[in-house]
Order: C-alpha cells, then sequence, then structure tokens
C-alpha cells in the first residue's frame, strides 16, 4: 500500500464529490433557464418531460415519478404551466376516465428555445475531446443503469434498456451498434438517453444485450 492509498479517500467517494461540484454548476444553468422562461425549475423539467413524450400525453404520476416529487407537488407544477397556457389536460386516449396531461403549441415553443440555450456546464464539457465525450457517455449510461436497478431513479428511456438495440451488431468501430427499429446502424456517440421510441426489453433480453454492450464498451 502506497502512502496515497493509506491517506485517500475511497474513489467513488472523491468522484461524487466531483459530481456534486457539477450538478450544483448544473442547477445553476436550470435557475438561469427557468427563470428566463418565467418557470421554476421543476416546472420546466416537467414541461420538457411532457413535450418529450408527444401527442400521447403523461399521466401525473408518471410525471411525479420521472421529476422525483411527490403527487401533489407535481400537481402544482401542472396547474402553473397549465395557467400559462404551455400544457392542457385532456382526456386520455386509452382511458376517459384518465387525464393526460400534453403540451401546447406555446409549449412546444419554450422547449425549443429551452433546447436552444448553451449552459455552462454544456461549455465545459465541450472542453473535452470528441473520444472522452463519447467514453463519458458511455460511464453516465452506466451509471444511470446502475441507479435505475437499484431503483434509485425510475426507469430511463435508454438505448440499453431498449428492446430494438443490438450492441455491437456490426463490426465497423465507428457505428457498431444497430437499431432495429429504424433499422440502421449508430456509433456510442449516438447512444440516447430519452428517446421517444423506447420500447423496454423483457428481461432475458435486457440482461444479453447488456452483457454485450457492458464487455465491449468503456
Ligand atoms: S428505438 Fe430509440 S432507444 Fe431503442 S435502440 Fe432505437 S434509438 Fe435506441
Amino acid at each position: 500500500m502506497t502512502l496515497f492509498d493509506a491517506i485517500s479517500t475511497p474513489l467513488p467517494r472523491r468522484l461524487r464529490e466531483g459530481l456534486d461540484r457539477i450538478a450544483a454548476a448544473m442547477r445553476a444553468d436550470e435557475w438561469g433557464v427557468a427563470e428566463e422562461a418565467g418557470l421554476t425549475p421543476t416546472q420546466l423539467h416537467a414541461l420538457t418531460f411532457i413535450a418529450g413524450r408527444g401527442d400521447v400525453g403523461m399521466r401525473l404520476r408518471a410525471v411525479a415519478e420521472h421529476l422525483g416529487v411527490t403527487q401533489p407537488t407535481a400537481t402544482d407544477s401542472i396547474a402553473a404551466l397549465a395557467r400559462k397556457g404551455l400544457v392542457v389536460k385532456l382526456p386520455d386516449s386509452e382511458d376517459k376516465r384518465a387525464v393526460a396531461i400534453r403540451v401546447t403549441p406555446a409549449g412546444c415553443d419554450v422547449v425549443r428555445a429551452i433546447g436552444l440555450a448553451m449552459t455552462s456546464a454544456e461549455r465545459a464539457l465541450e472542453t473535452l475531446t470528441p473520444p472522452e465525450q463519447q467514453t463519458l457517455l458511455e460511464l453516465v449510461i452506466k451509471t444511470i443503469r446502475a441507479l435505475q436497478q437499484a431503483k434509485a431513479i425510475p426507469p430511463q428511456r435508454l438505448c440499453v434498456t431498449c428492446r430494438y438495440f443490438r450492441p455491437y451488431a456490426h463490426e465497423d468501430a465507428e457505428l457498431p451498434h444497430h437499431c432495429a427499429l429504424v433499422d440502421a446502424a449508430f456509433g456510442g456517440r449516438h447512444l440516447r438517453l430519452d428517446c421517444p421510441e423506447h420500447d423496454a426489453a423483457p428481461p432475458p433480453v435486457l440482461e444479453a444485450a447488456w452483457r454485450v454492450f457492458e464487455r465491449r464498451s468503456a
């Protein structure tokens, strides 16, 4: 054991401390973007989440689960967004007794403007080389999946958990993966964290695909 092995805090703890610093910058970014749009960060998250589900709309419980907040908090945020004309509540197409929340055209305009806002975290990430960014994306995906497995976060719409994902189906180092939905090859840099077309893979398929991805990626 070296001197620094003896005096260093465990590596996962220092990584968490580093990620805390980055998260603090991201929270400050979010406050800035949300403030400019006249929203709170929770309203901003709810709006972008619902917009990502397109015309299908989302049930309130799903919004609350995704945001990691209570249903009353989600209800307040949705009510505020509705008052601003950014979302509407409509009967759910699958269950007439339920309500689906959908983004209005005005809400879509806000989401588009927010998406174009370059944050300080993005500018910092741009200083990494493209291979470093891809490696980081793969490591982030692995960490998100581990959190999902531990039920610390709700299921995410990741490529690596999708029934259409075929990891390392191609010999092409640039485009090794395959999306069976659109029947096209794609690269590690294209891996999605929130794909609207995501369809959860059944457990045995998911595990088999994950083993291949885990073995060969960063
Ligand atoms: S449908 Fe979306 S989540 Fe599924 S593999 Fe294709 S790009 Fe990835």
